[in-house]
């Protein structure tokens, strides 16, 4: 019988994509591969893509129930949770079935599926987790619990007081997750359950590499994370990014290749990020004054929460009518922008490309990380506030945007960071920094490298 290790991602790009990474390196190990899909709609050209590149990966739709009204609670992020919980009850036959024709070896599930451990439990399975963002970001994750247990006051109540987590650098409370703010939010409590499954998992697979967060790697190695239990086996096993190359060469690369080396600023901000009218013009005009090449992803704007937007497809934005009179026209010879999408992997690793404003969502990170671009943070959701205070005042690999936490960032600020990461010798040592991480990145899946030796010491354990 073939051997067989069963993948469940969470919903959305973000948590796909980096799965589907995975998957690859186990059918490299000679290892049949099925990825649990919940809710594929919106992933449907991605899979189709994915099972044609690939025929011996297999995905498979796990059914869910509609929520009955009482119990459907309000906020988008807290829906998600339960659509992903509610579906994990359907996953222990599609488990079984698998089982008939296959040697399942083992379970591996996103942070936001863990209910799927008591069903490898059960079943007598092998299970771990695949943490799809930063080894910091699991670390706060991890000493979460414990924290909520020695304290009974919100992170909306301290303000910017700094929160200490092991091995990880000072984060202000406003900075914390969303949904993390209020412990008595429904999202908190139900983040908490899942936090607390964590220790209990075989091993915890992350999406990052050494080098790149040695503190966070060496606390996790060291347990200190985790006061009073044993840790589980951590393997960093990224950078995981997806391939770059579409068949189709986009309108931006074609326009990309007319640009001189490194001159372009990128700005393009996840699945999810959207901006006020008066933001996206704030935008413009300060893109327009740094006098910078720059290529521009512009969605339609929304006024709503950009958090609650799950997941959210993009209406065409009418450019004319929300960027400044004129604006088009007058930055035409040096700039472009494109409607809702662009292949940002390609885009990231074409050589006009001098630097990268990102949302800071991980993929985003990693993929500005392994083109070797400096960084402009802009975080606007989930745990991209903690992972900007990685990039920028723990490792030094981006400055950020003053305001991303206020109303509006203004033009000035716009224009004055541009210029700060393209014109000055700040900058400049920025970009070298930014060469020399993505060496380090490529460095740590080669023979010898900390990502290869992590990723063979878990296939041995799994196999
Ligand atoms: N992405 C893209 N084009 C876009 C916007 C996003 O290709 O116009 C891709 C990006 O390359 C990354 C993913 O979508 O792989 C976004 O993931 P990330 O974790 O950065 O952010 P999220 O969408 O989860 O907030
Ligand atoms: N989230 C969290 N901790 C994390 C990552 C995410 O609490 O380490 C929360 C986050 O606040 C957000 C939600 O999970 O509201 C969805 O996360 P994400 O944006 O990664 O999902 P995606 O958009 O990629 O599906």
């Amino acid at each position: 019988m073939k051997e067989m290790v069963v993948l469940y991602p969470a919903m959305g790009m973000g948590h796909l994509t980096p799965m589907v990474e995975l998957a690859k390196l186990f059918l490299r190990e000679g290892l049949a591969v099925t990825v649990l899909v919940v809710d594929p709609s919106s992933s449907a050209p991605f899979i189709a893509a994915a099972s044609a590149a690939h025929p011996s990966l297999f995905f498979h739709r796990v059914p869910t129930a509609s929520l009955s009204p009482d119990s459907s609670p309000s906020s988008g992020f807290v829906r998600m949770l339960d659509t992903l919980r509610q579906a994990t009850a359907h996953i222990r036959p599609l488990i079984e079935s698998l089982s008939e024709n296959s040697t399942v070896r083992a379970l591996v599930v996103d942070f936001f599926c863990t209910d799927a451990l008591e069903v490898a439990i059960e079943l007598g399975l092998p299970c771990y987790l695949f943490f799809p963002s930063a080894a910091t970001s699991f670390a706060v994750q991890l000493y979460l619990p414990t924290l909520h247990s020695t304290t009974s006051t919100s992170f909306k109540d301290q303000g910017d007081a700094p929160i200490h987590f092991p091995g990880v650098h000072p984060i202000p409370a406003s900075h914390m997750p969303g949904p993390q703010q209020d412990r008595n939010d429904a999202g908190y409590k139900a983040l908490l359950v899942h936090f607390e499954r964590f220790p209990r998992f075989d091993g915890i697979l992350i999406n990052s590499f050494e080098s790149l967060e040695p503190r966070a790697v060496r606390a996790l190695k060291d347990g200190i994370c985790l006061p009073d239990r044993p840790m589980p086996p951590t393997y960093c096993i990224g950078p995981l990014i997806v391939e770059g190359k579409t068949s189709e060469k986009h309108e931006c690369i074609t326009w990309l290749d007319s640009q001189p080396k490194a001159s372009v600023v990128f700005l393009c901000f996840g699945s999810r990020g959207s901006f006020s009218a008066e933001q996206l013009k704030e935008t413009a005009t300060g893109l327009e004054r740094s006098g910078q090449r720059f290529l521009w992803v512009v969605r339609a704007p929304r006024n709503e929460d950009p958090a609650d937007n799950f997941p959210g497809p993009w209406p065409e934005p009418d450019l004319e009518a929300i960027l400044p009179a004129g604006f088009l026209d007058r930055t035409k010879d040096r700039g472009l922008v494109v409607k809702s999408w662009a292949p940002q992997v390609e885009v990231l690793a074409h050589e006009a490309v001098g630097a990268f404003v990102t949302h800071c969502g991980w993929n985003s990170t990693l993929e500005g990380v392994c083109a070797g671009v400096p960084l402009i943070g802009w975080p606007l959701y989930a745990e991209q506030r903690m992972n900007k205070v990685l990039l920028v005042q723990d490792i030094g690999l981006a400055v950020a945007v003053e305001g991303y936490d206020k109303e509006l960032v203004r033009a000035e600020e716009v224009e004055a960071k541009v210029r700060w990461v393209m014109e000055s010798e700040g900058g400049s040592e920025l970009r070298k920094r930014a060469a020399t991480m993505a060496e380090k990145a490529k460095e740590a899946w080669k023979d010898g490298g900390s990502s290869k030796a992590a990723w063979v010491e878990a296939v041995k354990v799994i196999k």
